[in-house]
């Protein structure tokens, strides 16, 4: 297929929103849930109080009700309500695709986007009695493994990274003290593409080797955080599986290589939100820097037209090579090579339901809307 880089010949990208109950605090201050899920549809109510600027009036017709179409729309408002959506369902959803590019060798990338405290963390990992996405599919990707017993090898190595002020550190690793944000360098690899230099990769046998990784990882960021004006928060969190199989195929011995992306991305809440000055400012610029590019990249990638390169059946839509900005960000360059290409791509925008959200909401509705 070529060199891919900076282009994408064939791309899926397939955009999930969720909705969280409301929390404590908001029900005290009576918040009302401005948020309203049907079938992939949400709407969100506008109402004069809380418009921003740059909203266009005719969004207050209708009864202030505006709708943005996904691919999934979950509503885990209220674990009462038969429409509630237990992470289960968004697993079922959402993870083929993902586990299905592993076993055929193409990599995958799944995000979750959304302003702090929208449910981020929770979707992409969870808690223990109700795990998220990221648990989920490396126990999905071992009870594959031990249903494929047909000759083929497998092996399974995890890294898991946080991205801060476009700096890496290594969750995995014990040799350095939390918050050691300096070391670890961008590169590129001719064949393999890019890579953290001395990231530490774990081989790992089963699903508990995973999880016990994803712990000491997760314990890492939290720490790394604790007074540091809650880095976790702006920091970029990337938990990567490197999956091979190996088989003999016609009696030639064959390798599959595919890597697995899974992104619990910074708080998408923006710099002029915060009124934040000086050197602030200047970390909320650049982690906008990564939300902004990754948007760029995404939304490019959902407007290529199929090629149809493998040929057959080409239904005469234009062939379009759209530039994708991956180098303009550490966070779209180490992704590169899971975004476009034959990759699978899932967007997730987690969004909080109360009124008093509604600039933020609005703002992660329509960044999930240029994904489609
Ligand atoms: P973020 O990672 O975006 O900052 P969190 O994942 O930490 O947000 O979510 C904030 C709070 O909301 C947490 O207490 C979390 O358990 C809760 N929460 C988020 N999404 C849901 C959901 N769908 N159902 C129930 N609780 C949720």
């Amino acid at each position: 297929s070529g060199d891919l880089d900076g282009r994408a010949r064939m791309a899926s990208v397939r955009v999930a929103v969720g909705v969280r109950p409301l929390n404590k605090r908001e029900k005290e201050m009576s918040a009302k849930v401005i948020i309203h899920v049907e079938g992939s549809t949400t709407s969100i109510h506008c109402n004069k109080k809380h418009i921003p600027n740059g909203i266009p009036g005719s969004w207050l017709k209708d009864g202030g009700r505006h709708s943005f179409s996904y691919d999934f729309s979950y509503d885990s408002t209220d674990v009462r309500s038969p429409n509630f959506v237990p992470q289960e369902k968004v697993f079922k959803d959402l993870s083929c695709d993902v586990l299905e590019a592993a076993f055929e060798g193409y990599n995958a990338c799944v995000f979750a986007y959304g302003q702090t405290g929208s449910g981020k963390y929770y979707t992409m990992t969870g808690s223990p009695g109700d795990i998220g996405l990221i648990p989920r599919i490396c126990h999905g990707l071992f009870c594959q493994i031990s249903e494929k017993g047909d000759g083929a090898s497998f092996r399974t190595e995890v890294s898991y990274l946080e991205l801060y002020k476009e700096r890496v550190q290594d969750l995995l690793t014990t040799k350095t003290s939390p918050g050691n944000w300096s070391g670890l360098k961008l590169r590129e690899h001719p064949k393999d593409g890019p890579y953290v230099e001395n990231l530490l990769t774990r081989l790992v046998q089963n699903y508990a080797d995973i999880e016990e990784l994803m712990h000491a990882g997760n314990a890492k960021r939290t720490t790394a955080s604790t007074g540091m004006n809650d880095v976790s928060s702006r920091s970029h969190a990337i938990f990567t599986i490197n999956f091979t199989q190996a088989r003999f195929d016609a009696e030639l011995p064959c390798e599959t290589v595919s890597k697995i992306h899974l992104v619990d991305l910074a708080g998408s809440e923006r710099a002029d939100a915060t009124h934040a000055t000086g050197a602030k400012l200047k970390e909320g610029a650049n982690i906008n820097k990564s939300l902004v590019t990754l948007g760029s990249v995404i939304s490019a990638l959902a407007n290529i037209c199929v090629t149809g390169g493998g040929g057959g059946s080409h239904t005469g839509k234009r062939k379009k090579q759209l530039f994708i900005p991956s180098r303009d960000s550490v966070l779209t360059w180490l992704l590169k090579d899971s975004l476009g290409g034959n990759s699978k791509t899932i967007m997730i925008a987690t969004l909080a339901p109360a009124d008093v959200n509604y600039g933020e909401t609005l703002s992660t509705l329509c960044y999930a809307n240029r994904a489609k």
